[in-house]
């Protein structure tokens, strides 16, 4: 079983995938409408503006916590390799 690299979830169906497709890495809520994947800033703004709704807090707060969220997550539920691939693509498309 695969877990997403870059929200840590574990991707039990192939509705889970972007368009359907297993060779992805990664799962449809961090995927685009077009099957590619979401950035991390993208992710990092939804995953702000979601805290922030849910937990009535202010952006500021809710940036730096959602920040920690995605960070625990791409760590603690992946080997170092997907981690670098992961931070390796991030990089390649800035
Ligand atoms: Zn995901």
């Amino acid at each position: 079983m695969k877990m997403c690299i870059a929200c840590g979830m574990p991707m039990t169906a192939i509705a889970d995938y972007p368009l359907l497709d297993m060779s992805k890495n990664y799962c449809k809520h961090c995927a685009h409408k077009d099957g590619t994947m979401k950035t991390f800033d993208e992710k990092w703004h939804e995953v702000t503006l979601q805290y922030a709704q849910n937990h009535n807090v202010d952006n500021a707060v809710a940036k730096q916590t959602a920040y920690i969220i995605l960070k625990k997550s791409t760590t603690t539920c992946l080997e170092t390799q997907v981690v670098v691939d992961f931070l390796g693509n991030q990089n390649a498309l800035r």
